[in-house]
Formats: C-alpha cells, structure tokens, sequence
C-alpha cells in the first residue's frame, strides 16, 4: 500500500517491480528479439498497447480503463507496441543480445534523433544515470510515431534502465 501511495504521489514506480510486468524469466533468456516489459499499473482510458499488438500478446481489454495484461510467449519483441504507447510504459528487452549485455528497445521522443553508434547515459525510473549504453539501431516501427532506439548496455541494469540521455562531449 506504501509503494502505490508513493507511485501516485511522484508519477514513479517504487519499489523492486511494482505495478511491472516481467516475462518469465527462462522464456525471456532464451527469446531472441527480446520480450515486452510493461510497467502500467494505473486504471486509465487507454489500450494502444493492444490495439497495435500484431499477435494478441497484450490480451484484449474487457474495459478500457483496464491495465494491460500480457501474454509473453505469443510476444515476437517487434517493438509495435512501443512505438505507440502514448506514455512510454512499453519497453522490448532481449536477454540473449551477449553473455553480459542486453539490448534494451525505448521509446524516444526528443530531436536530434540518436544516431547508431553514439553512446549515451542510461538512466533510471527517476532519471538518475546508472552506466553508459550504446546505441546499435533506431527504428521507426509506425510511421510518423515515437522512435524506438535500441541500445546495448549491461544486464545489471535490467530492473532500472528505462531512458538514455546523451552524453555531452561524446
Ligand atoms: S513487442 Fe510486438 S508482439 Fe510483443 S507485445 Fe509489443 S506489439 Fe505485441
Ligand atoms: S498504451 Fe501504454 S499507457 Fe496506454 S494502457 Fe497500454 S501500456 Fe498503458
């Protein structure tokens, strides 16, 4: 009850993955493409989620106020629902990218679009860097609608790597 008071309070998800939706652990190590993260936890009229999801991973909404239930072994990691969650709460993680990176797939929506290559600082839910990550693709899943850079940075990070920020100087 604590960390929801706290979640609506600050607008950030507290504690180790309240209101998250993880994929099964040994499903997700061995899923190439990587799997949808989900962190929604908040009733609200919205399901782009679902409506963009090729394949029924983020099953049908009974209500439209309903949060997002997922389905991760019918999920191919294409990044669609990314790409047009209007609040930026879906994220593609691929655990088999190497032996101790994963490539991280999020959304981004700020101009200059990043380049591959370029390295940035990764961030947490609060905005606080914890490493630096580097960009290997930028795709743009739905015309005209956010771009998803998909960036490598190590697996550590996968319970509080939500945002990138260039790293001035670089
Ligand atoms: S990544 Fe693709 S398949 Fe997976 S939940 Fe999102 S839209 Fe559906
Ligand atoms: S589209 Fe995004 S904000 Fe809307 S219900 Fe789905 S996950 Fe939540």
């Amino acid at each position: 009850m604590r960390d929801e008071a706290m979640l609506f309070n600050s607008g950030v998800l507290t504690g180790e993955r309240e209101g998250a939706l993880l994929p099964p652990r040994e499903l997700w190590e061995e899923k190439k493409g990587g799997l949808v993260v989900v962190e929604c936890p908040q009733r609200i009229p919205c399901n782009p989620c679902h409506t963009s999801c090729p394949t029924a991973a983020i099953r049908p909404f009974a209500d439209i106020n309903d949060t997002p239930t997922v389905d991760h072994s019918k999920c191919t990691g294409c990044t669609l629902c990314v790409a047009s969650c209007p609040g930026l709460a879906c994220f593609v993680i691929d655990l088999t990218f190497s032996e101790d990176r994963a490539l991280y797939k999020l959304p981004y929506e700020m101009l200059p679009v990043p380049e591959k290559g370029e390295t940035f600082q990764c961030l947490d839910r609060e905005g606080n860097p914890i490493g630096e990550g580097t960009v290997e693709n930028v795709t743009q899943p739905k015309k005209d609608r956010t771009y998803v850079v998909h960036v490598s940075a190590p697996k550590e990070m996968l319970r509080q790597f939500r945002s990138i920020k260039v790293v001035r100087g670089k």
